[in-house]
C-alpha cells in the first residue's frame, strides 16, 4: 500500500493540540507503513493568514519530531505546497468543473437565498438544501457545486466505518468566492487530488465536509482518498475541549516545562492505545504498532494532570546529564546571565535532586533561585507558618554554632551536625529542621536539606542561617 498522508493547517492562529493530535496520527501513520507525510499550508484566508503562525505550525511539529518528507520548507514533486500560490490552479479547476456541467455561477442575492433557507427550515430541513441549481444561467457571482441527487454519497470511514449521506442534504456548496478566491472545500480538495493524498486523517469536525470532497474529486475525474476521522478532544469534564480547561497551544506547553517525548506519548493517547495497560512507550514502539483501526470512535479526553504525570515520569527517566542540560536555559534566565563555571558545578550538584522532585522543566528555576542569590527571598507564608516562638531561635542559633565548627563541608557531615543539633535542642526533626530549611531556601517546600546546604557552601549557609536569626530578632514578640 502506497501511503501518502498529509496535514493542513490553516495558519491563522497558534498552532492547537488538537490539530497537533491529527498531525500525529498522520506522521504515525506514515512511519508505519514507510509512506509520505506532507506539510501543506492551507492559507486561502489570506487576510488572516500570518507567518508569524506559519513559522509556529513549523517550529512546533520540528519540537515534537513530527519531520515531514514533503511540504513547506522541504519542497517536493508538486511545486508549492502553500494553497496562495495555486490560486491559477484552482481557478482552472473551476473553469473545467463549469464547463463539465458539474458548477455553475450563482448571482441571486442574499435576501433571495435566505428566503430559500427560511421556507427550508419551515419544512424541518437543513437550511441549505433548497440552494440548487437554478433555471436561469447566470454569468458571475460565487460558483457553487452541482450536487447530484441521484445517488447517496458512501464510503467506508477507517474509524467510524460505513458512512451515508443523502445527497438531498448536501448543499450545492461555494468553491469560488465572487472575488475569486477558492473556499476550503475546493483548494483542500484539489490539493488531495493533485498530491495523491491516499489516506485524508482529520479530526472529526470535518466529518460533514467529507461528502463535498468526495463528490468534488470525482467530478474532477479522480479516485477519493481513504477517509479517517478521529474521534474530538474533551476536557475531563466531558464538555469540548477548550481554554477553560487548560492551555490549548502547543507553543504553551513548550513553554510551560514539558518535555516533547512526554507530550508526544501523551498526544499519541488521545484515541488510540498501545495495548490494553501500557501507558508510556517510545515513538520507535508506537511507529511499529500504530495503525488506524485501532483508533477508537468514542470522544478522547485531554486532561493536563495526567500529561503532567506523564511528564514527570519522562523527566525521572533521562540521564542527570541530559536533565542538566535542558534545565540550563532556565538556569541562565534564573541569573540574567550564562552560568558561570562555579555556578553551573553547584547547579549540577542540586540537579539530580531536582530531578526527582519536578513536574515540569520551568519549576527548575525556582527551586534553584536560593542557590543563585546573596539573600533569599523569604516565601512569606513559609515563614509565618514556620518562624513563630522560641523554637526557631534555638535552632538556628545551635546549629549556626555545629555547622562553623564542622570539619569536612559534606553531605554526610552536614547531616551528622544537624542530628546533633536536633539531640542537643530535644527537637523533632520537623520542628528542629523545618526553620534552617526556611532560612536557607527561603521555602518549606525545597530540594532536600544537607544537600542543599552542600551545594551552597559553608560561607553562604551560615550567612543565611544568620540573616534568619537577626529577622527573628527584630520582630515583634508574639
Ligand atoms: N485547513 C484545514 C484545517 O486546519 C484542514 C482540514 C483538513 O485536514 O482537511 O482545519
Amino acid at each position: 500500500m502506497t501511503v501518502r498522508v498529509r496535514i493542513a493547517p490553516s495558519p491563522t492562529g497558534l498552532l492547537h493540540v488538537g490539530n497537533v493530535r491529527s498531525a500525529l496520527f498522520n506522521w504515525l501513520f506514515a512511519r508505519h507503513h514507510n509512506g509520505t507525510f506532507v506539510l501543506r499550508i492551507d492559507d486561502t484566508d489570506v487576510e488572516r493568514s500570518e507567518q508569524q503562525y506559519e513559522d509556529d505550525i513549523k517550529s512546533g511539529m520540528t519540537w515534537l519530531g513530527l519531520d515531514w518528507d514533503e511540504g513547506v520548507d522541504v519542497g517536493g514533486p508538486h511545486g508549492s505546497y502553500r494553497q496562495s500560490d495555486r490560486f491559477d490552479r484552482y481557478r482552472d479547476v473551476v473553469d473545467e468543473l463549469i464547463g463539465a456541467g458539474h458548477a455553475y455561477y450563482d448571482d441571486r442575492s442574499p435576501e433571495l437565498l435566505d428566503e430559500l433557507r427560511n421556507k427550508a427550515q419551515k419544512e424541518g430541513k437543513h437550511p441549505n438544501v433548497y440552494i440548487r441549481r437554478p433555471d436561469t444561467e447566470a454569468t458571475s457571482g460565487v460558483v457553487r457545486f452541482s450536487v447530484p441527487q441521484d445517488a447517496p454519497i458512501e464510503f467506508f470511514d477507517l474509524v467510524r466505518d460505513e458512512m451515508r449521506f443523502e445527497a438531498g442534504v448536501v448543499d450545492d456548496f461555494v468553491i469560488l468566492r465572487s472575488n475569486g478566491t477558492p473556499t476550503y472545500h475546493l483548494a483542500s480538495t484539489v490539493d488531495d487530488v493533485d498530491y495523491e493524498i491516499s489516506h485524508v486523517i482529520r479530526g472529526e469536525d470535518l466529518l460533514s465536509s467529507t461528502p463535498k470532497h468526495i463528490l468534488l474529486t470525482r467530478a474532477m475525474g479522480a479516485d477519493p482518498a481513504t477517509y479517517a476521522h478521529l474521534p474530538l478532544l474533551f476536557g475531563p469534564d466531558g464538555k469540548k475541549l477548550s481554554k477553560r480547561h487548560g492551555d490549548t497551544s502547543l507553543k504553551a506547553y513548550r513553554a510551560g516545562g514539558y518535555l516533547p517525548e512526554a507530550m508526544f506519548n501523551y498526544l499519541s493517547l488521545l484515541g488510540w492505545s498501545y495495548d490494553s495497560e501500557t501507558t508510556i512507550f517510545s515513538v520507535d514502539q508506537a511507529v511499529e504498532r500504530f495503525d488506524l483501526e485501532g483508533v477508537s470512535k468514542n470522544p478522547a479526553v485531554f486532561d493536563v494532570d495526567k500529561l503532567q504525570w506523564m511528564n514527570g515520569e519522562y523527566i525521572r527517566a533521562i540521564p542527570p546529564d541530559d536533565f542538566a542540560q535542558r534545565a540550563r536555559p532556565l538556569i541562565e534566565v534564573e541569573l540574567g546571565h550564562p552560568p558561570t563555571e562555579s555556578e553551573w558545578s553547584i547547579f549540577v550538584e542540586m540537579s539530580p535532586l531536582l530531578q526527582e522532585r519536578v513536574k515540569l522543566i520551568t519549576e527548575v528555576g525556582e527551586m534553584s533561585r536560593f542557590l543563585f542569590v546573596d539573600d533569599v527571598d523569604f516565601d512569606e507564608q513559609s515563614w509565618s507558618k514556620v518562624m513563630i516562638g522560641e523554637t526557631p531561635v534555638l535552632a538556628l542559633s545551635v546549629a549556626i554554632r555545629h555547622l562553623t565548627e564542622l570539619g569536612d563541608w559534606t553531605v554526610a557531615a552536614i547531616e551528622a551536625a544537624l542530628r546533633a543539633v536536633l539531640e542537643e535542642t530535644d527537637l523533632n526533626p520537623r520542628k528542629g529542621w523545618q526553620p534552617l530549611r526556611v532560612a536557607v531556601t527561603g521555602s518549606q517546600v525545597s530540594p532536600p536539606l544537607f544537600e542543599s546546604m552542600a551545594a551552597l557552601g559553608r560561607p553562604g549557609t551560615l550567612h543565611r542561617l544568620s540573616v534568619a536569626l537577626n529577622r527573628l530578632a527584630d520582630e515583634p514578640e508574639g
